[in-house]
């Protein structure tokens, strides 16, 4: 997903602007390339839940303010759907969505294969620069932890777990009014599959969690969580919600939650590494990348924000 919000103090994420424009320049040159025109980015609103006044005063107070972040959102109103459970009302964040990653990989690597340029295979620091290679990109997120841990970068892997619910479609069917709903969690409508409305809904952070598989627990808690947010038919439509899947992975956060890019610690010209994406890869991913290649390919600095030398233990 993408979201241009930080709800915890109503204010804009990092660079929302830019990071936005280019993931959308960046994804649309991508769809029209393989062919797969609004397949991939999809648009979708975030329906906070309030969960308080002061929240919804806070709410207010960033349109009284002029914010910035209100470019993105809309004034607090009573929630659109009379399934959600929003004494307090709801805020929208209208611009925001989810792209679908697992299709845009695919397409590229079926490209990239015809061309004969895909080699799967593992990569280590001790490997180097395979021959005739200019520049290798170390993009392994918590996969690279202990070796960029030794020339002094900390990647800090974050457990996360998701569901994949599905529910009837018919009339009376559990009523977002097609929004991603937020309230202590999240839940994404994805669209009717084979004549089912699916929905992914997430997600749990756990620092101290290094493992890759799914936390049996984490089924219940979310359901719960998720539960609070529905009413009366909603509630009832919630509840009959059938799990399809369970699935995790660990986020590579850095220690400041900013994306390190460019050279790889101690290592010669030509190891460079995009890491760090954290909880945000799809907002933040594609600036990240270009970063690297105006850096690599025109001489450019790389932006103090994002240049792993930021760090005082970098090796250099
Ligand atoms: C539950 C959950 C929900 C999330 N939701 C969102 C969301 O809604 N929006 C968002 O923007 N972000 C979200 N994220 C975060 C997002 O997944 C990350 O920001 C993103 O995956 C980081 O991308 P990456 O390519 O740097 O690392 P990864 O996606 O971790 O990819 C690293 C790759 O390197 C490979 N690799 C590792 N070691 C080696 C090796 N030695 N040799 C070769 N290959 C190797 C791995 O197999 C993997 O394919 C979520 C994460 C989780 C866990």
């Amino acid at each position: 997903m993408f979201n241009p919000v930080s709800f915890r103090h109503v204010l804009e994420v990092w660079n929302a602007e830019e990071h936005l424009a280019c993931m959308r320049s960046v994804l649309r040159d991508m769809e029209s390339a393989l062919g797969l025109e609004g397949a991939i980015v999809h648009d979708v609103p975030v329906l906070k839940v309030f969960p308080n006044a002061s929240y919804a005063a806070l709410w207010e107070d960033r349109w009284e303010e002029g914010h910035g972040v209100c470019q993105w959102t809309e004034r607090g109103a009573s929630a659109p759907s009379t399934h959600v459970h929003a004494p307090h009302g709801v805020g929208k964040v209208k611009v925001a969505g989810w792209v679908d990653l697992p299709r845009l990989l695919d397409a590229l690597q079926a490209l990239w294969a015809r061309e004969g340029n895909v080699v799967h295979r593992r990569w280590e620091r001790a490997d180097g620069l395979p021959h005739g290679v200019d520049l290798l990109v170390d993009c392994r997120g918590v996969g690279a932890t202990k070796e960029l841990a030794d020339g002094g970068v900390k990647v800090q892997p974050n457990h996360g777990d998701v569901l994949t619910l599905e529910t009837p479609m018919f009339k009376g069917g559990l009523d977002t009014s097609g929004c991603n709903i937020n309230h202590n969690a999240w839940l994404l409508p994805l669209g009717e599959v084979g004549g089912r409305m699916r929905w992914r809904l997430g997600a749990t952070y756990g620092w101290n969690r290094l493992s890759w598989d799914p936390l049996p627990e984490s089924e219940e808690f979310l359901l719960h969580r998720m539960a609070g947010a529905f009413h009366g038919p909603g509630l009832e439509e919630f509840r009959r919600a059938q799990v399809v899947a369970h699935e995790a992975g660990l986020r590579p956060a850095s220690p400041d939650r900013r994306p390190m890019v460019g050279p790889w610690p101690g290592q010669p010209e030509g190891l460079a590494m995009i890491n760090g994406l954290g909880t945000r890869g799809v907002l933040v991913g594609a600036a990240a990348a270009l970063n690297l290649a105006r850096w690599w390919l025109d001489g450019a600095d790389l932006p103090t924000e994002v240049d792993p030398r930021r760090f005082r233990g970098f090796k250099k």
